[in-house]
């Protein structure tokens, strides 16, 4: 949202018609790029004067067993798509993300986590096999058994070996549609971390918000919100709450104020002293549930929240925003964060939208997992502090890397090259780059982040 680039958009049906966009860019010596719903508001799916291959017409689900759970798709089914099929039979995507308009094949080039990342990792673990056509149009079936260096390095690779173009995932058994849900109030950053730490092993879902408004004492204040699903004989109509049309969000809200325009009453607030007022009030409405607050939520409101807010990205308008989120470990995260947040503060450039969540190491590449915890940081790009908000993730990158941690580049679109490369210190980078060149010797399959982060620096 906040950079962009004009190329040639191609939407093909088919396999052939994906092999055709791949020829027709070798014929005019143009990059392509490929892209799912767009939802990487960063510089992940954009080219500049080249093709963006979009695959949001490939949305079939090819084969469902519902006795294994095991699912096969095309790359542009989107996640909402893929747990409205698979519910009703008793089961659920092991990872989802914060909104399902993502596509299977975006998560999976991002190697995408959910807020149940300290358990089950990010989505390319629930990934057994998929199909890539690499850039000479060939299509190969790759599975940890069949090609491990490939298979480990195509999660996180945002598009740069080659076209997912079939994805065959493991989903998770459910008793029932609901989550129990429990929020609590951290007074601090301490407070916040400790909380997530204690729920480790007792809940399945862990997310922070943190109010990254006020300083001092008050630094890292925010809610915690722990989720687990159902046992069965806990839900007395699981047949019914199942059910995916039982998951959907009611069109208004307290049934007079369509969702549709909440955005609109919003946008006013979107500016420092307005999302000042919004946090704390949010932190004040939180905090006097007081602790131990337990309800039960549906699986897709407790999972995708934004997404009850539709056309929120407009509030941001016309300046667009990016996210920085970075993954530090356990033992530094609240030194790091805590200097992240006064960083922000004393640049003048809060953080609108600020999230934790708890990880662990995957065997991915290009990982972005520690045995830590990573911070989301959301800024709305303003006019006349771009140059600002640019040189302040740079330091957030660097306080990251003295750290030993990792970047999630999803929605970023300002992180130097040299900050993402230093923190691969055993050469992954490198290592990646060597198979890009075999997969894709002439560069055909190129972005603007993968100018910047893999190539530049
Ligand atoms: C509100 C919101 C909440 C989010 N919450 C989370 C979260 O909780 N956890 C998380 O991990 N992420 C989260 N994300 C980020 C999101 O999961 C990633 O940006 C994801 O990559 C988006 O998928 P997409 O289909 O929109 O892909 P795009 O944004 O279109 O593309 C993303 C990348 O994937 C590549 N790509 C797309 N399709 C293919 C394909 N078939 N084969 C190869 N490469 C491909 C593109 O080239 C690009 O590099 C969130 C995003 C939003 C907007």
């Amino acid at each position: 949202m906040a950079v962009g680039a004009a190329g040639y958009v191609f939407r093909p049906s088919t396999l052939d018609g994906v092999r055709r966009v791949l020829e027709l860019a070798a014929e005019r010596g143009v990059p392509v790029v490929p892209r799912g719903a767009g939802c990487s508001y960063g510089d992940a799916a954009i080219v500049a004067e080249g093709i963006v291959l979009d695959t949001s017409r490939m949305r079939r689900v090819l084969a469902w067993d519902p006795e294994t759970g095991i699912v096969d798709v095309e790359p542009g089914v989107p996640v909402a798509d893929l747990w409205r099929y698979v519910l009703g039979d008793g089961w659920w995507p092991p990872v989802v993300t914060g909104t399902m308009v993502p596509t299977v094949g975006g998560v999976l080039a991002a190697n995408g986590h959910g807020k149940n990342a300290w358990r089950r990792g990010p989505i390319g673990e629930h990934c057994l096999e998929l199909d890539l056509m690499t850039a000479d149009g060939a299509v190969t079936t790759v599975s940890p058994k069949s090609d491990p260096e490939l298979y480990y390095a195509v999660p996180g690779s945002f598009g740069q070996l080659g076209i997912v173009v079939r994805a065959r995932l493991a989903m998770k058994r459910v008793a029932s549609g609901l989550v129990e849900v429990e929020a609590v109030s951290a007074p601090d950053l301490e407070g916040m971390l400790r909380l997530l730490e204690d729920g480790l092993g007792r809940w399945e879902y862990l997310v922070g918000w943190i109010d990254a408004f006020p300083g001092g004492r008050r630094l890292g204040r925010g809610l915690v919100h722990l989720a687990r699903h159902l046992e069965p004989g806990e839900d007395p109509e699981p047949a019914q709450t199942l059910r995916a049309e039982r998951q959907d969000l009611p069109d208004t809200l307290l049934g007079i104020v369509p969702r549709s325009v909440v955005w609109r009453a919003l946008k006013p607030l979107t500016n420092r002293p307005g999302m000042r007022t919004v946090n704390a009030v949010k932190y004040r409405l939180g905090a006097t549930v007081g602790e131990d607050a337990r309800y039960r939520q549906t699986l897709a409101e407790f999972s995708f929240l934004l997404d009850s807010v539709p056309g929120w990205k407009r509030i941001y308008r016309p300046g667009g925003m990016i996210q920085h989120q970075s993954f530090v470990p356990t033992g530094r995260a609240h030194d790091v964060f805590a200097a992240q947040l006064e960083a922000c503060r004393r640049a003048g450039l809060p953080s609108f939208l600020a999230v934790l969540k708890r990880h662990r190491p995957d065997p991915f590449l290009l990982s972005h997992g520690v045995d830590g915890y990573s911070l989301a940081l959301d800024f709305p790009v303003i006019a006349g502090s771009r140059r600002r908000l640019w040189k302040l993730v740079r330091r957030l990158g660097e306080l990251t890397v003295e750290a030993g941690g990792r970047f999630y580049p999803a929605k970023d679109a300002a992180l130097p090259g040299e900050l993402y490369r230093a923190s691969f210190p055993g050469g992954e980078l490198d290592r990646f780059l060597r198979l890009k060149a075999r997969l894709d010797p002439d560069g055909f399959l190129r972005s603007a982040l993968a100018d910047r982060l893999f190539t530049s620096g």
